[in-house]
């Protein structure tokens, strides 16, 4: 047993939000009480103690979309390349990578992404994996790594036509067997959606496939209309729009289905997503590094769509992505009196209510019962602090680097800025030596 205390307790838990000296119970994998420092202690005195150090303990943070194949990406530049709109980003890098990810590359994609979470105070990633350079296995190895460190993760891989027919049946049966892996172990430390590239590199054919090998038994995770490129893409080969292009097909949209970006929609194409209780998933940060546009999201918030914030990996802290959802649709609808809740909403909430999908016990909430995922950011304040304004606090007085101590399954992962029983040295050390392999193939030279 475990107690996490001496820090001030934000819940998210409208029955009990706030405790200015709150500690948190945990049993096994599970919370089980909350309530004042001094009563849990007196209650449960056997209990090994989490010290706080004062900060603020709060529920795990969920990154609902980021991708594991950008791992080794950091510090990289691909010579000769200046790509100058998306489509040359995702050829002269991400494409161009994931080429030559073999399973030791996704490997050491996924150690620095799982790590990096966990600084970040990520307790669970929603990951959206390709590795074109080898694919048989790679949810697997994925899948082990997240284990081995003790990340929650949701898992798939990219099903893509842009490498020809052998590939593209390779990354639906990756999807396909991982997804009946995921569902027959029953654990809601590791699940699986049916992935998909992007309308604009996938066929009709190819999505009957991708529907009748999933067969029901997961949600999809797709791009959808990131670029203008996926708009024209449907326009010009299937005469209408993504969206009704996916209804058309069938079997894509529904409640356990998360669509990536979802930039260039028109209304009729939200009024879908909302009447099939489709989520889609924001990530503003990446949306302004690759120049894409700004996603309508506080009109799919009108229309009650379920809109859920990732990263698309461009960082690994929630907070920053928190932040910069917040300036960006403030710049875009040219008004400073918007985008508050539905910044918080996305992150604290939808996201939680994405993966209470995937998973029995509830995550995002510090109550009795719930998933014992937690992390304790360093952050004291000089002005009133409460459960009311802990937003406020959030977005201009804490960053991903606050946190100090991550939970994940009641299992204590990082703990004061180390990690707990993980050689970091060590991993690091083997993963630079397959970046150095990755980076050499893609430039032609030695590091
Ligand atoms: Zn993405």
């Amino acid at each position: 047993m475990l107690i996490v205390g001496n820090g001030k307790l934000i819940t998210r838990d409208p029955a009990n939000p706030y405790l200015v000296d709150g500690a948190v119970v945990i049993e096994g994998e599970l919370i089980k009480e909350v309530g004042t420092l001094a009563d849990m202690k007196a209650k449960y005195p056997n209990a090994e103690f989490v010290d706080a150090q004062g900060g603020v303990i709060m529920p795990g943070l969920i990154n609902a979309h980021t991708h594991i194949y950008s791992g080794l990406a950091r510090g990289l530049s691909i010579a000769g390349k200046n790509s100058r709109n998306f489509i040359e980003v995702l050829e002269d890098t991400w494409w161009n990578i994931d080429r030559h990810l073999t399973m030791d590359g996704t490997k050491a994609c996924a150690y620095p992404t799982v790590l990096d979470s966990i600084r970040n105070g990520v307790t669970t990633i929603v990951d959206h994996h390709a590795s074109f350079g080898e694919i048989p296995g790679t949810l697997f190895t994925i899948k082990d790594v997240c284990q081995e460190i003790g990340i929650r993760a949701n898992l798939c891989y990219e099903v893509s036509e842009r490498d020809g027919e052998v590939k593209t049946a390779e990354s639906i049966q990756e999807n396909a067997e991982f997804a009946r892996w995921a569902a027959a172990q029953n654990d809601d430390m590791i699940s699986a959606m049916f992935g998909g590239h992007a309308l604009f590199t996938i066929s009709n054919k190819t999505f009957e496939k991708m529907v009748a090998e999933n067969n029901g038994l997961t949600g999809f995770h797709i791009h959808v209309a990131e670029g203008l490129n996926d708009v024209y893409d449907s326009l010009n080969h299937h005469m209408c729009y993504p969206i009704e292009r996916l209804e058309r097909i069938g079997g894509i949209l529904g409640p356990k289905t998360m669509l990536g970006h979802c930039i260039h929609l028109t209304d009729s194409e939200l009024d879908t997503i909302a009447a099939t209780g489709t989520m889609c998933v924001n990530n503003p940060e990446s949306n302004m590094g690759n120049a894409v546009g700004c996603s309508p999201v506080l009109k799919m918030f009108e229309k009650g769509i379920h809109v859920c914030m990732g990263t698309d990996a461009y960082t690994h802290d929630m907070l920053e992505s928190l932040k910069v959802f917040l300036v960006i649709q403030r710049h875009n609808a040219g008004k400073p009196n918007v985008a508050w809740g539905e910044g918080t909403t996305m992150l604290f909430q939808n996201n939680a209510k994405m993966m209470a999908k995937y998973c029995k016990k509830p995550l995002g909430i510090i109550a009795p019962g719930a998933a014992a995922d937690i992390c304790v950011m360093d952050y004291k304040p000089f002005t009133p602090f409460s459960d009311e304004n802990i937003d406020g606090h959030m977005i201009f007085g804490m960053m991903g680097r606050s946190n100090r101590t991550t939970i994940i399954n009641g299992k204590v992962i990082y703990k004061d800025r180390e990690f707990v029983n993980i050689d970091e040295d060590a991993i690091n050390a083997w993963t630079l030596e397959q970046s150095k392999k990755l980076w050499g193939e893609l430039n032609n030279r030695v590091y």
